[in-house]
This record gives structure tokens, C-alpha cells and sequence, in this order.
């Protein structure tokens, strides 16, 4: 066994790795950047080298760097984590020459899967289902029309270097093909300095399901079941299961076969994924294989109870795969949440910045609930520009799919992140969504459900009531506290009942506050019907920033950040304000005027922290609808800024190369006539 194994990743896979190794008894390294000198990874490896300057051409990318790192800790094992040099043959084999095992797998398989037209040639030969429509290289757009329509339209115009969900156009007409094929060409030079095109069939509302396999490269290869990654934004996932609801065990077998044929033609050593497309039938295809531990690995470990990373270690090793097909069984369901520093609000843009607070749901098992918060991050700590913006990965485990969900909800209420944006009202609306309830989802489930972005949950009377009985019952605390203080009571707990006016958003009820011994009821007026009472029990304190407890013997969990005279309360996507009146103070606020938040119309503010990388426009030029008007970089992607109207310029406050803030004033427009 390794002695030493180097870390080649930063953040949460990183973290994910070291704890294995650890627990393995393996020595560790991290690498780091200049930017990640108080990563979380760096102060859980045993030793930590650093690599250079933070953009990752310059450090995590640099295969010379790695090596030297560990050759000079005396590293004997490299595990590449996911992204970075996880699928790089070069990195592979620059280690093997050192005597330097890599925690992967095998060079042939990496080459052979690692290119879309090549390695789906390779599935078609090995006798597994491929997407129609051919496995080779088109070349001009003439091409690309010809072939589409004998595939039939819609098409998928793909990078055959593509990764992380880029490089591909959809196409419904003769005319799309011909531009589309044009874009999708540019677009995998500049993303992958590769721009070979191949065409398929565009599978019509499929389900992204994948099947995690493990081979020893010694003949043994057995498959550890499915994950379904059909909760998706941009071809990019947002939201894993395992298993998938989708699946009859017929369907589910045949995949594990042709996953597993698949990978023994390769010869595969190490753990990996291959992915298939399911249309409504359950007619599944092939769509490319990676070569190395996934995002979402969490959830198939957690079905399956098997450790990924530990079996990736002993197989680079050299043991033999102990695991036989047979002893794998499925226990329960498990949901994953990839939790992103991004707004939803606003086209989820990158955020970056400090995390203030930090204060994720505690993990751990309890009544056959599983929580686990893969993260790298910690409170106090910097999202920065130059990586992946992912923060953690929330994962929930339960007998059911029901009961994971019910879970997840949960620990996403219970889950604070303050300091920066973040998707977490989001991925709580996906996950209270009726279809993601009912199974009923494809990979086009977020573009048909949230066709205008995410505007945030609207809450129903019954949410309302309770986030209202919630506000109520902490305002009554809080009170009853300052009280205490200030002796008016003596301290002491009296009985006692009170009636108030609660406001939640444009909700307003009246309702009577009774305190029991370890109790508070609420009883909303205005009701015909009694049930409608509340019995709230919590051991929140002034100044928690998340209030759980129990209301009606269901566990709830709200945030709650405080305003004046009031909070704003976070619960299931939704963001409201909440007061509490007495009649009297109800009836003067209904008085007070409304402020009007300032007109920011005629500005284009920079929606996140970035970098100005352009500006398409001048002074005095009429733009129209749509016109690009600059391009911000920001989390190693280019965010192009639009006009939403047609208008004039009227000023240009920034100039390319300047970092701005957010909401900072990017330009000016004349006021419009209309
Ligand atoms: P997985 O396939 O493991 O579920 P993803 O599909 O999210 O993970 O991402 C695939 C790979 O692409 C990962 O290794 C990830 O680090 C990388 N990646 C993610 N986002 C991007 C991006 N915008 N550009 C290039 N690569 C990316
Ligand atoms: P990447 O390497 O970026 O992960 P994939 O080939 O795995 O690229 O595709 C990513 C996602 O794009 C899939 O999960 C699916 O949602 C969508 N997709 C890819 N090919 C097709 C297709 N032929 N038909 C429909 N959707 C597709
Ligand atoms: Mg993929």
C-alpha cells in the first residue's frame, strides 16, 4: 500500500480525498495556489506544497509542478480528484515515468474516452447502444446540414474535445444547423483549443442516467448501479439521485451489462462513469464515458456503502477488486444538491467574496437519515474568481426517495450561508417542485419550469401562517427577554396570552400568542376552520441565525436575518419580511408611507464582482434590445451584459482590465421618452 499519496485538486474533492487516505492510515499532500494558501484542504493534508500563482494554467494545470512536488515530499501516489489534470493522459504518463502511481485509470482508456468521436466508434464496436447519428468528424457547415438531415432533425452539434456541458448546440431547423454548427465549432476552439464536430440525434426530453463502475484492470469489473442526473442547467448537473425512479430492474440491468462490456473492452482500471441517455421509452444510448471519480460519487456511495476513493487507492495499488457483482445491493435513496456560488436571482451569475457566516445542517445519521456536506470551504474563508464556484455538495440518504427529499428540504432551510449568493432558495424550489415529487423530470425539467430564471417562491396561506407563527413566537421571545432583563416580570415565566398582528410580506393576520411550560400556542383569528393552531416548540435564542424547532410536532427550520423591527425569514425559495404588532402598532403601520427603492433603470450595474474584459459600445450610440454592452469576467467565465431595452448611452463609467464591485455603475443611459 501508498506510503504517501499527493492530492492534485483543491476544495471539496480534495478534502473528500484526504479524508479516505487518512482513515487508510496513507499519508497526504495537498497543492495549492497562491490564492489557496488558507484553503480548507491545504490545513487538512499532513504536509502542503505550494504550486504557483492562482490561475490554473499556472498551478493546478502545470504537470511539472506535481511532479516536483512529489518527488520533493516523497510522495508515491497522485490522486487527480475531478477537473484539473483528472483526464490528462500527458499527467499519466509524466508520473508513471517517475515511478509515480496514479490513483486512475489506465492511459488507453483515458485516451480512448477521453475524445467523444473517438471513444463512441469504440462503444459502437464494443456492441453498446450509441446515440444515432454518426461517430464521425464533420467538417463544414454543408456537411453538417447533410448529415443532420439524414439523422432528422432536431440534431446535437457536439465537441468532440467537449467538457462540463459546453461546446454543444441543439438544432430544430435546416438553418439552425448551418449557424449552429458555427458557433459550437468556435466555441470548442476557444474552450478547448479542439474544434472537431460531430452530430447525433437530439434525444427529445431524456433522462441523464449513468452507471459507476470499478475495474481492477486485472478482468474484474463490476458496476455499482445507477445515478439518475437529470436536474440539469445548461447541460451542466444541479441535482443527482441514486438510484433513479425511472428504472425497471430490466432496463437497469441491461445498462450495468453494456457499462460493464464497455468498460472491460477498455481494459478499465480504477473508478468511473458511463453515462447513457434514456428517451421516454427507456431506450437508453451511450454518451461518453469519464474517466474518473464524479462530482456526484457521494450518492452511489451512500446506496451502496461502498467507499470510491478507498477502492480507487487499493486497485492503483495493485490489489485485486474484492467487490463481486452479486454483494452490491441497493440500500434506500440518496440526493445530492450541488450548492453554487451564484445568484439565482439574477441569471445565476457567479458571487464571489467572504463567507461570513458559514453554518451548514450537522451531518451524521439519525432514525435512518443520512446527512453528509461535502464542502471545502469554512466560515470566514474567500469564495475567489479563479475556480469552480462550488461550495458544497449537500447530500441527504433515506429509505425512500420520499423520505431523501423530505430530508434534503430540510437540511437546505437548516443550511446558512451569509456573505455571498448562493442557490440554495433554488435548489429549494426544485425540490419542492411537484414534478421533481412525482419522478416526473427530464433534462430540460429546469429551462420548462423556470423559463424566466428563478424569481423566487411565492408562499401559500399555509406557509404564510406558519412563517407568520414562527416570526411571531421569536418576536415573543425576544420580548419577553428584554423583560426579563429589565425586571418588569421579575424574571420569573407567567402564563400568559396575548394577541398580535403579524405581517408576512403582503400577508397580514391577526392572531393570540398563548404560553404554556415549554410551549407556545398560536391560534390565527379570522379562521373558519380550527386547525389552524400552532404548537411551536424551539430552543432558538436572539442572534441564531437559523430558528429550528418543532411546530405541530413537525420539525421546521427558518433563517432568519434581522431587520428593523422585524426579520427576514428564509424558507423553502422563499424570501420575506416578517413583523409582529401589537392592534395598535398594526393599525399606525398601516399609516406609515412606503419607500421607494431608488430607480436604478437608467444604469447597467455590474451584477457581480469580476473584471471588465470589454465594452462594446460609446457614448452617445443607440443600442437596441439585446445588444451586447459589455463583457465581465468573473469565476473563469466571460459574462456578457445586454441591454434589456433599446436606449442611448448616455456616460461609460468603466474601462477594460478594472475590477469593479458588485452593483457598481458600469455606465449611464439616457432617459427614455417613453
Ligand atoms: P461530473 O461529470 O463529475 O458530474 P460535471 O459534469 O459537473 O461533473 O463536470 C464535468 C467536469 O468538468 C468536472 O471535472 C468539472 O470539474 C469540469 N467542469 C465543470 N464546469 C466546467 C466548465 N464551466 N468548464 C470546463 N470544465 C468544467
Ligand atoms: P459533457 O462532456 O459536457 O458532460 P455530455 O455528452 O455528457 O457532455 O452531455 C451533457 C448533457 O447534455 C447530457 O447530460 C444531456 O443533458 C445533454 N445531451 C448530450 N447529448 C445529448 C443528446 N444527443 N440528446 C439530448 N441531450 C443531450
Ligand atoms: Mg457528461
Amino acid at each position: 500500500m501508498f506510503k504517501k499519496i499527493l492530492i492534485a485538486n483543491r476544495g471539496e474533492i480534495a478534502c473528500r480525498i484526504i479524508r479516505t487516505a487518512h482513515d487508510m492510515g496513507i499519508g497526504t499532500v495537498a497543492v495549492y495556489s497562491d490564492a489557496d494558501r488558507d484553503a480548507l484542504h491545504v490545513s487538512m493534508a499532513d504536509e502542503a506544497v505550494n504550486i504557483g500563482p492562482p490561475a490554473s494554467a499556472e498551478s493546478y494545470l502545470r504537470i511539472e509542478k506535481i511532479v516536483k512536488a512529489c518527488k520533493d515530499t516523497g510522495a508515491d501516489a497522485v490522486h487527480p480528484g475531478y477537473g484539473f489534470l483528472s483526464e490528462n493522459a500527458a499527467f499519466a504518463k509524466a508520473l508513471d515515468k517517475e515511478g509515480i502511481a496514479f490513483i486512475g485509470p489506465n492511459v488507453r482508456a483515458i485516451e480512448v474516452m477521453g475524445d467523444k468521436i473517438a471513444s463512441k466508434a469504440f462503444a459502437e464496436k464494443a456492441k453498446v447502444n450509441t446515440v444515432p447519428g454518426s461517430a464521425e468528424e464533420i467538417e463544414t457547415a454543408d456537411d453538417a446540414v447533410r448529415v443532420a438531415m439524414d439523422i432528422g432533425l432536431p440534431v446535437m452539434i457536439k465537441a468532440s474535445a467537449g467538457g462540463g456541458g459546453k461546446g454543444m448546440r441543439v438544432a430544430h431547423s435546416k438553418d439552425e444547423v448551418g449557424e449552429r454548427f458555427a458557433l459550437a465549432r468556435s466555441e470548442a476552439r476557444a474552450s478547448f483549443g479542439d474544434d472537431r464536430i460531430f452530430i447525433e440525434k437530439f434525444i427529445v426530453q431524456p433522462r441523464h442516467i449513468e452507471i459507476q463502475v470499478l475495474g481492477d484492470g486485472q478482468g474484474n469489473v463490476i458496476h455499482l448501479a445507477e445515478r439518475e442526473c437529470s436536474i440539469q442547467r445548461r447541460n451542466q448537473k444541479v441535482i443527482e439521485e441514486a438510484p433513479s425512479s425511472f428504472l425497471d430492474a430490466k432496463t437497469r440491468k441491461s445498462m450495468g451489462e453494456q457499462a460493464v462490456a464497455l468498460a472491460k473492452a477498455v481494459e478499465y482500471r480504477s473508478a468511473g462513469t458511463v453515462e447513457f441517455i434514456v428517451d421516454k421509452d427507456r431506450n437508453f444510448y451511450f454518451l461518453e464515458m469519464n474517466t474518473r471519480l464524479q462530482v456526484e460519487h457521494p450518492v452511489t456511495e451512500l446506496i451502496t456503502g461502498v467507499d470510491l476513493v478507498e477502492q480507487m487507492i487499493r486497485i492503483a495499488s495493485g490489489e485485486k477488486l474484492k467487490l463481486k457483482q452479486d454483494e452490491i445491493k441497493i440500500t434506500g435513496w440518496a440526493i445530492e444538491s450541488r450548492i453554487y456560488a451564484e445568484d439565482p436571482y439574477r441569471s445565476f451569475l457567479p458571487s464571489t467574496g467572504r463567507l461570513v457566516r458559514y453554518q451548514p445542517p450537522v451531518e451524521g445519521s439519525r432514525h435512518c437519515l443520512t446527512i453528509r456536506n461535502d464542502t471545502g470551504v469554512y466560515e470566514g474563508g474567500e469564495i475567489s474568481i479563479y475556480y469552480d464556484p462550488m461550495i458544497a455538495k449537500l447530500v441527504t440518504h433515506g429509505p425512500d426517495r420520499e423520505s431523501a427529499t423530505t430530508h434534503m428540504i430540510q437540511a437546505l432551510d437548516a443550511f446558512y450561508i451569509e456573505g455571498i449568493g448562493h442557490n440554495i432558495p433554488f435548489l429549494s424550489a426544485v425540490m419542492g417542485h411537484e414534478r421533481w415529487l412525482s419522478g416526473d423530470i427530464s433534462t430540460g425539467f429546469i429551462a420548462e419550469e423556470f423559463p424566466d430564471g428563478f424569481l423566487g417562491v411565492a408562499p401559500d396561506e399555509a406557509t404564510n401562517r406558519l412563517l407568520g407563527a414562527v416570526a411571531a413566537s421569536m418576536d415573543h421571545l425576544s420580548n419577553s427577554r428584554r423583560r426579563a432583563i429589565s425586571g418588569q416580570m421579575g424574571g420569573k415565566q407567567v402564563n400568559f396570552s396575548e394577541n398580535r398582528v403579524v405581517v408576512v410580506g403582503d400577508y397580514r393576520a391577526r392572531m393570540t400568542i398563548t404560553r404554556e411550560p415549554d410551549v407556545l400556542l398560536i391560534t390565527f383569528a379570522d379562521n373558519d376552520d380550527s386547525v389552524d393552531g400552532f404548537e411551536i416548540i424551539s430552543d432558538w435564542v436572539p442572534g441564531d441565525p437559523v430558528w429550528t424547532g418543532t411546530v405541530n410536532s413537525e420539525p421546521v427550520a427558518v433563517q432568519v436575518n434581522n431587520v428593523l423591527n422585524g426579520y427576514r425569514l428564509l424558507h423553502r425559495g422563499i424570501d420575506v419580511e416578517a413583523h409582529t404588532y401589537t392592534e395598535r402598532e398594526a393599525e399606525l403601520q398601516l399609516l406609515m408611507p412606503y419607500k421607494e427603492p431608488p430607480d436604478t433603470s437608467g444604469q447597467l450595474l455590474c451584477p457581480m464582482p469580476g473584471l471588465v474584459v470589454s465594452i462594446a459600445v460609446e457614448t452617445g450610440q443607440a443600442v437596441k434590445t439585446g445588444q451586447t454592452l459589455c463583457v465581465v469576467e468573473a469565476m473563469k467565465m466571460e459574462n456578457v451584459l445586454k441591454a434589456e431595452r433599446d436606449c442611448v448611452i448616455a456616460a461609460i463609467l468603466a474601462e477594460p482590465g478594472e475590477k469593479l464591485a458588485v452593483d457598481q455603475i458600469i455606465m449611464e443611459f439616457e432617459k427614455s421618452i417613453g
